[in-house]
């Protein structure tokens, strides 16, 4: 089979993370006998340096047209001083929205092998760590009305927290099935002792539900979920909860893993189709050095085979060949102890790539 991706490396280290998940995609083809075509686009600052726009409608165009997008990550200092319409963090606002991407996946996954990484105690993640966010990404506080008004007080400012049953349903809807390829259980975090919208968001959860009746649904209050997750976060399995709230808990969820060089993300739009991304940053402090991790992005590039082109048995194959190169003692910077074996960002994509076996 052949797959059109378009590719947006970005800034800082985006090239060189891009550059070792291009080889293993080239590698998982030859292994499974697909064809994987990349189309390289401009995104985020260096696209503002060549034509004044960080999203250039030709970039919009290309990603609408391909089967998926991997994207690298967009931004730095050189860019800071940049008016807000013009900095390189709206390619990605625009993409999501151009996109329809609304269903945001982020798994924070600890692998037994990096357990020294953990930030918590070693009884709360014995033996791994392996839950999934998902986060509503279009709606939400995020988007509703917002301004500025005089009152006695002074100058107030508000940010409307507003969510449509067909927003919530999607968003249930993603997460439900996500849960039955996962353990069956599903956790919906909401604010329904004091928000309307939450009231809404429970109901129209609740009403999904018995489409999914092997599912374990239960609801938690935002500020106990946050809690939990450092409590005890092996009891999650799939967590649904709106844009605000997500953002917070999917940031809490990852790096209690202690490594942010590990960690994938997908944004999903209703057809599946997605943009598949490392949750870091571009780290201009390590651009072009040959130490960053790219096994975040890796691991985005194996949740697009599972989650877009419905290739589960290329995706182990990702995820098993990064455990095996921890395994054999290999690690980036990022996540070095002692006793383990350097390796820089080419040497580690080479033998991520080297690893992948049916
Ligand atoms: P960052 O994630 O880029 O870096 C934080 C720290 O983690 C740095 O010390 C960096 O060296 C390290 N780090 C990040 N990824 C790494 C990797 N793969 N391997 C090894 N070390 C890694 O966050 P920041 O410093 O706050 O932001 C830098 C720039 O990135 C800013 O311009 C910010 O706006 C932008 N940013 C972009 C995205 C995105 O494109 N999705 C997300 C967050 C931040």
């Amino acid at each position: 089979m052949e797959y059109n991706i378009a590719v947006v490396s970005g800034d800082g280290i985006g090239p060189d993370i891009i550059r070792e998940a291009k080889k293993t995609l080239t590698r998982v083809g030859d292994v499974f006998g697909h064809q994987f075509q990349f189309e390289d686009l401009l995104a985020g600052g260096c696209a503002f340096d060549a034509h004044g726009t960080p999203l250039p409608e030709e970039t919009v165009t290309a990603c609408k047209r391909a089967d998926a997008v991997l994207l690298g990550a967009v931004g730095g200092p050189k860019w800071d001083t940049l008016p807000g319409h013009q900095r390189p963090e709206q390619a990605l606002l625009g993409l999501r929205k151009q996109l329809g991407l609304f269903a945001n996946l982020r798994p924070a996954i600890l692998f037994p092998e990096l357990a020294d990484a953990c930030l918590l105690r070693k009884e709360a993640v014995e033996g791994g760590l392996d839950l999934m966010v998902v986060r509503e990404l279009t709606g939400g506080i995020y988007f509703g009305e917002k301004g500025t008004k005089e009152t006695e007080q002074g100058l107030a400012a508000y940010d409307v927290e507003i969510y449509s049953e067909e927003e919530v349903r999607r968003i249930a809807v993603v997460a439900f099935e996500l849960a039955m390829k996962r353990n069956r259980r599903l956790t919906s975090v909401d604010k329904a002792n004091i928000l309307e919208s939450s009231r809404l968001w429970r109901r129209v959860v609740n009403e999904v539900a018995p489409a999914y009746p092997e599912v374990m649904l239960s609801h938690m209050y935002v500020d106990n979920a946050a809690m939990q997750l450092v409590r005890d976060p092996r009891q999650f399995d799939v967590i649904v909860t709106g844009n605000l709230f997500g953002d917070i808990l999917s940031d809490e969820a990852s790096m209690i893993t202690g490594s942010i060089g590990m960690l994938p993300s997908a944004s999903l739009n209703v057809e599946n189709f997605g943009m598949y991304e490392p949750i870091h940053g571009s780290a201009p402090d390590i651009a072009g050095k040959n130490v960053a991790n790219p096994m975040a992005t890796i691991l985005s590039v194996g949740m697009m085979l599972r989650y877009t082109f419905g290739l589960a048995k290329e995706a182990d194959a990702v995820e098993a060949a990064v455990r095996n190169v921890l395994r054999q003692g290999y690690r980036t910077q990022d996540l070095m102890s002692p006793g383990m074996n350097a390796m820089g960002t080419e040497e580690a994509g080479d033998r991520i790539a080297a690893a992948i076996g049916k």
